[in-house]
């Protein structure tokens, strides 16, 4: 077991590329991961186009991985050899700043990311910090699960941290990857769901996940729409990789609402009407995945309720033809999972 099947993103704008590359060895604090499967996130199309400062490369990019414990390193004594765990957008963390000090490792200076700074799940073995991964639950289908990593626990963590409640009037722009699972999440927590989509094509879609409304904006203004919903949203979750949507649903917030970016595009700035803003007490935030904690919430949570997105299994030879068609929008629907 020296070698290992990899793909590389070896420079902003190059094609992901197949390699073999050594199995690396845990150092201290580190754990050796046998992947299992690996989703594909719209944040390495935004890395295949450079749009990270702090991005390393030569990287092997993902970060939605799952996979068993065969090793661990020096000074690294959990989880046992042979566990089943989760390994997540937020690498590791400085563990002694303000943030890290309160738990909320997420927002540390000094944190690094999975597969955009440190190697990540695009392998066949993966090394993870011990004290930032978190054992699957019993239950969770580690293929079906990888998702959750990620597109899972930005879902949950963000409906949380805009203070969703029982009865909450959520709108869920796409109900894609991210935008999917907010809708199923909410369900759960329950509250009142409206997803919003293109077409009349995925009304039935929106149904399946939950939701009591489902605005097509071909055929409706989207901010119109959530204002006839009992006088408008008090969350929309933005899910989709575009700014613009969350632009036009804007004007469908309740006073106090808040408008939750999840999915964006980083090319494109948010513009937003300031008037509405103020009169209305408008609240604007995103939400970058979680700490470590966070995932232990969204893994439980998502195995009580048995939420597991839809995806569709790939092969690691296909995964530069996969990530290609997101960059170009030709390859859309169910997230990609990298299944070993
Ligand atoms: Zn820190
Ligand atoms: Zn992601």
């Amino acid at each position: 077991m020296s070698q290992m099947r990899a793909a590389l993103l070896d420079a902003p704008e190059q094609p992901l590329s197949l390699a073999d590359r050594p199995v690396p060895a845990p150092g201290p604090g580190e754990i050796l991961v046998q992947v299992i499967a690996c989703g594909m996130c719209f944040t390495e199309v935004n890395q295949l186009h450079g749009d990270y400062p702090f991005a390393r490369f030569p990287v092997i990019p993902g970060h939605e991985i799952t996979g068993t414990v065969i090793e661990l390193g020096p000074g690294a004594d959990w989880p046992p050899v042979g566990t089943r765990v989760g390994a997540q957008f937020l690498h590791d963390s400085d563990g002694h700043c303000a943030n890290c000090a309160r738990g909320e490792q997420i927002l540390c200076p000094n944190k690094r990311i999975t597969g955009i700074a440190v190697d990540g799940g695009y392998a066949e073995y993966f090394l993870g910090r011990a004290g930032f991964v978190t054992p699957l639950p019993e239950g969770l289908d580690p293929v079906a699960a990888a998702p959750l990593m990620c597109a899972g626990i930005t879902a949950f963590n963000g409906l949380r941290q805009a203070g969703i409640r029982p009865g909450s009037r959520v709108a869920v722009i796409g109900a894609g990857g991210v935008g999917g699972l907010a809708a199923r999440f909410a369900v759960a927590m329950g509250a009142r769901v409206t997803v919003i989509g293109r077409s009349r094509r995925d009304a039935q879609t929106a149904h399946a996940l939950g939701a009591e409304r489902y605005v097509a904006t071909d055929d409706q203004d989207p901010a119109d729409a959530l204002r006839a919903w009992d006088g408008g949203a008090d969350l929309i979750v933005n899910g989709a990789p575009s700014t613009a949507a969350a632009v036009a649903a804007f004007g469908g917030l309740a006073p106090d609402g808040t408008l939750v970016l999840l999915g964006y595009n980083a090319a494109e700035p948010l513009t937003l009407p300031t008037m509405p803003m103020v009169l209305n007490r408008l609240h604007v935030m995103a939400n970058p995945s979680g700490s470590p904690h966070d995932l232990r919430d969204t893994l439980a949570f998502a195995a009580a309720h048995q939420i597991l997105p839809e995806i569709v299994p790939v092969k690691l030879d296909q995964a530069p033809e996969t990530l290609a068609g997101m960059a170009a929008g030709t390859v859309r629907g169910p997230r990609r999972v990298i299944s070993f």
